[in-house]
């Protein structure tokens, strides 16, 4: 079982390294699946497994992994960095920033959100104005 789970992290790793340059890994805890110590042992080995998978394979290729902490990344604004007040409704899939005036796909908002957070600007001063969301 532990076996398998770090071979499955294993390969995921190696596809995501293969494709990216740089990642950002979110480096999470989900909190549903912590209610019996059990549980969340498990979640903990199968989230470090895949962690630990995806740091080696990083440095085997040379590239940079980030974790990145989740929180907000749906809040933030990755034009200005504002946080807005209240998290988007799930069905909200265009994320407005009242304080720029930056209008984002959702999940773009959150991709860009975290590699800014991991210390990597992918978009450069170029793109930072809402036009290129
Ligand atoms: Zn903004």
């Amino acid at each position: 079982m532990a076996a398998h789970r770090a071979d499955t992290g294993r390969k995921w790793a190696k596809k995501v390294v293969r494709d990216h340059d740089a990642i950002a890994v979110e480096d999470f805890r989900p909190k549903f699946l912590a209610k019996t110590t059990m549980a969340r042992k498990a979640a903990d080995a199968a989230i470090s497994a895949t962690k630990k998978a995806q740091l080696e394979m990083g440095r085997k290729h040379g590239r940079a992994v980030h974790l990145v902490h989740p929180a907000h990344t749906t809040m933030d604004c990755a034009t200005c960095g504002a946080r807005t007040k209240h998290a988007l409704p799930l069905s909200e899939r265009t994320y407005a920033c009242t304080v720029c005036g930056a209008v984002c796909p959702r999940d773009k908002n959150s991709a860009r959100v975290m590699l800014v957070r991991a210390g990597l600007n992918p978009t450069g001063a170029d793109l930072v104005s809402p036009a290129t969301c």
